[in-house]
């Protein structure tokens, strides 16, 4: 279950092996930020890295990415905590059904909340569940989309488009925010003490703030450029792809591979080898070799499948085979 980091500072985990339900876990170990993409079969992962998560992000509604959400909800239940949770149009509908299906009397002094956001094409809708309020749905608001974003956090940004599986399926990139360390032994050689400038300095180098602006440090004003020059290690933040039930048609990969092109990790579906690319098609998924060529298309550095159909259950190694017809990056 346990695997090795493929992009450290992300911690990044699958849910399941490929031929279990899908969706992963990825813990950011600077910021201590968890988050999920999907909500397959959760009791392989233990209680302390459910409640590190605080951003869920669901492809759709079918049950195999959406039935871990109740464990989600057993172990975060009596916690002063605030999940948020993205999904396709229906989705407030649906985890609303779900919170319905229980008894709330006994839990008026919890403070969970729960806010769900339904993204579709150009509206984020939210709506905000309170377990004090026996989970009844809260008012809801609905906003205009700032283009493909659908987060934006000082760890990370997450964008989203919809995919046609039969019915909208969300596919979401991560891109983390510029990666920015200090050079502590650089700080004496300026006679600089230690401080919340140092916060200050990073949040406006992650911001792209411009270089002659002054952070004032003891009274005097240093411009960002020369602090950023002597102090600051700088490395381009990590882009994560999770892609998911979509048929590989020419509409669906025409909106996919501009929003994860260069991914450093494309997390990808293949349901099915190229003996059942009929029955792929049928359903909206893809094969594995199909995987690869988006994974090629997209010019991803590392590709990682998942979500094997368990009809092909004596064939695990043919998947990564087939993916490597198509893409010479690394498969796992
Ligand atoms: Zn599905
Ligand atoms: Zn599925």
């Amino acid at each position: 279950m346990r695997e090795k980091p493929l992009l450290p500072p992300w911690n990044i985990e699958a849910l399941n092996p490929p031929f279990g339900d899908p969706g992963f876990f990825l813990y950011h170990s600077y910021s201590g930020r968890g988050l999920f993409f999907d909500l397959g079969d959760l009791h392989r992962l233990p209680p302390k890295k459910i409640l590190q998560a605080n951003h869920i992000f669901i492809s759709h509604g079918h049950i195999d990415h959406l039935i871990g959400f109740d464990m989600v909800l057993r172990t975060t239940l009596n916690r002063p905590r605030h999940l948020q949770l993205y999904g396709p149009p229906g989705i407030i509908e649906m985890i609303g059904h779900k919170l319905l299906g229980y008894h709330w009397n006994l839990t008026a002094h919890y403070e969970l909340l729960i806010t769900v956001h339904a993204v579709d094409e150009l509206f984020i809708e939210r709506c905000t569940f309170a377990c004090a309020d026996k989970f009844h749905p809260g008012r809801r608001s609905r906003e205009k989309r700032p283009g493909a974003a659908i987060l934006t956090t000082p760890t990370f940004s997450v964008k989203a488009v919809d995919l046609n599986h039969g019915i909208p399926s969300l596919a979401f990139v991560l891109d983390e925010t510029l990666q920015v360390n200090f050079r502590p032994e650089k700080l004496q050689r300026l006679n600089l003490k230690p401080g919340p400038w140092l916060t200050q300095l990073r949040l406006a180098l992650q911001s792209g703030a411009v270089a002659d602006t002054c952070i004032e440090i003891a009274g005097t004003g240093y411009p960002i450029r020369d602090l950023a020059e002597t102090l600051a290690i700088i490395k381009p933040g990590r882009r994560i792809a999770y892609v998911t039930d979509m048929g590989f048609n020419p509409e669906n990969l025409a909106r996919l591979l501009p929003l994860i092109a260069d991914a450093d990790l494309l997390l990808c579906e293949a349901a099915f080898l190229d003996t059942a690319a009929d029955k792929a098609a049928e359903s909206h998924h893809l094969t594995a070799a199909q995987a690869g060529e988006i994974a090629h298309q997209a010019r991803a550095k590392h590709l990682k499948l998942f979500h094997f159909s368990p009809r092909h259950h004596d064939l695990k190694e043919e998947f990564y085979l087939q993916a490597r017809t198509r893409f010479s990056g690394p498969v796992n």
